[in-house]
């Protein structure tokens, strides 16, 4: 009788843990599933789908949290290092994920899994132990109360074992903070959507795997001369020596050039003291040196030291969107406190992007009078006061005093306190805002407004009107839209940049890769996948099959939030980034056209333009057909 072959570039199995029996559980990956949703977000989204109600609180024992690998995290892929962490939100209540780098995602590949699927909720804290194919619970309560370094440290003592690789939270995750992250390898963060309180609600303190199994690769013979190649283009590129450099920390002076720097809570995108918190800055007093995740060429990671004074630390850097929400949002221009702030964020596991933001947002309402000293225990939340920022962040992890009220995010902070400063939130569907002040880059304001886990910046990250027009990329996008997609101020061709932008992001963390030199710029794209699947995995899928693939992850992803009850209205953004004019700096006089942009965006998605519903054709040709059907099942009927 043939044997089936296996799949090349998978582990081969998804690992079942149910916390509240205990028990561990390998199951064999389906090659239909496989091929289907690639991994990564595509193997979350779905499973999250079939298995993740609308009545479900995101906090209780119903929710599940998924560890999603891709076919080509832990190969020789140009930052080959990415994992994915899918739940139903606490901050959003809808379609949750977070995506990390670092060593974790590859480790758990070369332990023999593809994907950790959690359910239920232990009696008492215990951490995963992953050792080479075998898994088990193990009693965590000594690590219980401990941040995410320590954890990591007495785990790996625990064992014996430097090279185990840890993913964990720390004391945010444990007190449900709704927007506390995983942190793994001890500063890279799966920050996004509040996962890491799904973990502390199920009392899964820590994920720890070693393996030293093979990924195999369908095509060896092929397969070195490919990698080779993507290499040498990876190594040519401009970007990978700029990143290499500065990380993404420049971004501070290339924000600052354009207007796109949030500063005093997005009430403008410039901030007069931006050189102080630069990432020249940075480089010149602080860095010790560059770091790189797994298989990584390009570097963005980096070690910075402060020597001295109450904010002296050593440990990992932070990246351009820890320096806006720690710095410029809140009016803050003391690096050092920046650099300590997002380190403690990390030792905590928190979302620096919702943290910084949920305090600015507290800023101006105490700037405007609305939040006084009888709500803050007596502390004092003038702009820039950054020891107010940092003892913030201290007393929204252990849900201290008003730390307790920022604890729930800004959107519920502001329903909790009232009195006007609901109007202060910038969100997008309860999710705080990245560091793009969308007035200065129309296409971010539309890739706010429509990711699926509420407003984000990598859900899609559209740069060819930020890095300006390039004509073989731009060419990829379809010719008839040149030159003005290179426009960022124009408001016209955005609906099709982000809908793009949107499946390639998908296809890119469903294989398990990076975005730098992928989707920030499209160093690699489409071509250079398609040649390195077939000869990883071993099947020959086209681009048009790829890019199908990203719009059928994207399509599941609304359809799971469409259930939750979003509709056009939740596409939103902050009335003052849509109807009041930016009043300063590079855009000034500038709004986010979002009603214009939508319009395109959901005619090229194959939504219905009144209510942002998928139509039964779009889900059908991009094979839900299922989903169409459970969807009508929950009354949900879509439009022809
Ligand atoms: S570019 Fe940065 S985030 Fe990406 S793999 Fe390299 S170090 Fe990690």
């Amino acid at each position: 009788m043939a044997r089936k072959r296996k799949l090349g570039g998978y582990a081969g199995q998804h690992l079942h843990v149910d916390m509240t029996k205990g028990l561990c559980k390998p199951v064999p990956l389906e090659k239909e599933f496989a091929v289907k949703y690639i991994g990564g977000q595509g193997f979350a989204s779905r499973i999250l789908y079939d298995q993740v109600g609308p009545q479900t609180n995101p906090l209780s024992p119903d929710n599940i949290l998924i560890w999603a690998t891709g076919p080509f995290t832990g190969t020789l892929w140009p930052q080959a290092s990415r994992y994915v962490v899918g739940a139903k939100s606490p901050l959003t209540g809808i379609f949750g994920e977070a995506h990390s780098a670092g060593h974790w995602g590859p480790e758990l590949k070369f332990g023999g899994f593809d994907t950790i699927i959690v359910t239920g909720r232990a009696k008492n804290p215990a951490y995963l132990l992953i050792d080479n194919g075998k898994a088990k619970l193990i009693d965590a309560k000594d690590l219980w109360g401990r941040n995410t370094n320590e954890t990591e440290e007495i785990i790996k003592e625990t064992h014996r074992d430097p090279n185990l690789r840890v993913s964990c939270i720390g004391q945010a995750g444990e007190n449900l903070v709704r927007f506390a992250a995983i942190i793994n390898d001890y500063d890279r963060a799966a920050a996004r959507s509040g996962i890491g309180a799904v973990a502390g609600s199920k009392r899964l303190k820590a994920v720890a795997v070693r393996g030293s199994q093979d990924i195999p690769v369908a095509k060896p013979d092929k397969y070195l001369k490919v990698i080779e190649k993507l290499h040498q283009k990876m190594l040519d590129s401009p970007f990978t020596a700029s990143r290499a450099k500065y990380g993404t920390t420049n971004l501070v002076e290339l924000m600052q050039e354009i207007g796109r720097l949030p500063s005093y809570n997005m009430r403008s995108g410039v901030f007069a003291e931006y050189q102080k918190i630069s990432g020249e800055a940075i480089r010149e007093h602080y860095l010790v040196k560059p770091r790189a995740d797994y298989a990584c060429l390009q570097r963005c990671g980096r070690y910075t030291l402060v020597k001295a004074g109450p904010y002296a630390y050593c440990g990992g850097s932070p990246e351009y969107e820890s320096q806006s929400a720690l710095g410029s949002r809140c009016g803050n221009e003391n690096l050092e406190s920046i650099l300590y702030g997002h380190h403690l964020s990390n030792l905590y596991g928190m979302d620096t992007i919702s943290t910084g933001a949920t305090i600015s947002w507290a800023m101006e309402a105490w700037d405007e009078g609305l939040i006084t000293a009888e709500d803050t225990g007596g502390l004092d939340l003038s702009w820039g006061n950054h020891e107010t920022i940092v003892k913030l962040i201290h007393m929204i992890a252990h849900r201290e005093g008003f730390g307790d009220i920022l604890a729930e995010g800004s959107f519920r902070a502001a329903q909790k306190i009232g009195r006007g400063t609901e109007k202060f939130v910038m969100h997008s569907k309860k999710q705080e805002i990245a560091g793009q002040e969308p007035r200065a880059q129309k296409s971010m304001g539309l890739a706010s407004a429509t990711a699926a886990r509420g407003a984000d910046h990598l859900y899609a990250f559209p740069v060819l009107d930020e890095i300006g027009f390039d004509e073989e990329i731009g060419i990829r996008y379809g010719e008839k839209y040149l030159p003005e997609i290179g426009d960022r101020l124009d408001p016209k061709y955005k609906g099709i940049m982000v809908k793009e932008n949107e499946d390639f992001c998908a296809v890119v963390e469903s294989l398990g890769v990076c975005k730098y030199g992928t989707v920030i710029p499209p160093v690699l794209f489409y071509e250079d996948i398609v040649t390195t699947y077939e000869v990883t995995v071993g099947i020959s899928l086209t681009e048009a099959e790829f890019r199908l693939a990203g719009e059928r992850i994207v399509n599941l992803n609304r359809a799971f939030n469409i259930r939750e009850g979003i509709r056009r209205k939740d596409d939103s953004l902050p009335r003052r980034l849509t109807h009041t004019p930016a009043p300063e700096g590079p855009s000034k006089g500038q709004v986010v056209e979002l009603d214009q942009m939508l319009d395109e965006y959901y005619e090229q998605r194959g939504w219905n333009v009144k209510d942002g519903l998928p139509t039964n054709h779009t889900m059908r040709r991009v094979k839900l057909e299922d989903v169409v059907e459970d969807l009508a099942k929950h009354g949900i009927v879509l439009p022809n």
